[in-house]
């Protein structure tokens, strides 16, 4: 992959700071260090302080896996123009959604979950994270939750970063989240920041020109074409969009 905070590209990031673009991030390892309890997943202060500065030159969505409401309280005094939860569900197809293919599963994923230490099964209503992290046997605890997970009907189930999210098979995902915000903030151009396998949906939308993927740590498997060194390197990030913004100018439709 290549660095996309490489001298030699950066006019790659300031061709799309002078295109009327849309910037989203997802929130767990890419805004915020990935932290032993998700509870305590919280932004560096340098961040927060240069993502408030983005998203006063940019509009900013940010797309997590995270029940909307959750990372919407991480995200205050931010200003972004939108949060979208639950991978790409909330709230586009909330209303349409009662929570109910989640209750559904629950009661087998919690049996699969309940003996095994350190395993946490989080109920975020449209869909299902179970976290093992804390798991001294994470293989086998992976093996366990995805064999629980391959049982249910309807799913979709995407392993991640030390847990498996449990989705319903034709819930819309970060990549449709993404589309349906950039026509809805009437912006030409995207650019997506992540880390995950969830973040994948976006990468692999292909869209050279119109959307710049750029992925948190370089991944051979990754269809992003761009990467970040680790998480720390946000910063660096942020502040390169934020100057290439000031020095070509806000595109017409945002100034105006
Ligand atoms: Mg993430």
């Amino acid at each position: 992959m290549i660095d996309i905070l490489a001298s030699s590209n950066v006019d790659v990031l300031s061709d799309f700071a002078r295109s009327n673009t849309l910037l989203a991030f997802d929130y767990d390892g890419t805004l915020a260090p990935i932290v032993d309890d998700p509870d305590d997943a919280e932004m560096r202060p340098r961040t927060k302080a240069l993502l408030t500065a983005v998203a006063a030159l940019y509009p900013v969505t940010i797309i997590s896996g995270r029940a909307q409401a959750d990372v919407s309280r991480r995200l205050r005094g931010v200003g972004v123009s939108s949060v979208i939860g639950n991978h790409g569900i909330e709230s586009w197809h909330r209303a349409g959604r009662s929570g109910a293919d989640v209750q559904r599963w629950l009661p087998a994923i919690s049996a699969a979950a309940a003996p095994l230490k350190g395993v946490v099964v989080e109920d975020k209503v449209f869909s299902v994270a179970v976290h093992y992290r804390a798991s001294r046997e994470k293989k086998s605890a992976k093996a366990a939750i995805l064999r629980a997970a391959a049982a249910i009907s309807g799913v979709r189930v995407i392993p991640g970063k030390q847990v498996v999210n449990i989705l319903p098979l034709d819930a819309p995902h970060k990549g449709i989240a993404l589309e349906r915000e950039r026509r809805r903030l009437a912006c030409d151009t995207a650019v997506y920041v992540g880390d995950d396998t969830t973040d994948e949906d976006v990468f692999s939308l292909d869209q050279p020109g119109r959307l710049l993927c750029i992925r948190v740590g370089s991944s051979r498997s990754s269809a992003a074409a761009y990467a970040i060194a680790n998480q720390r390197a946000i910063d660096g990030l942020l502040s390169t969009l934020a100057a290439c913004r000031r020095s070509v100018g806000l595109p017409k439709r945002v100034s105006s």
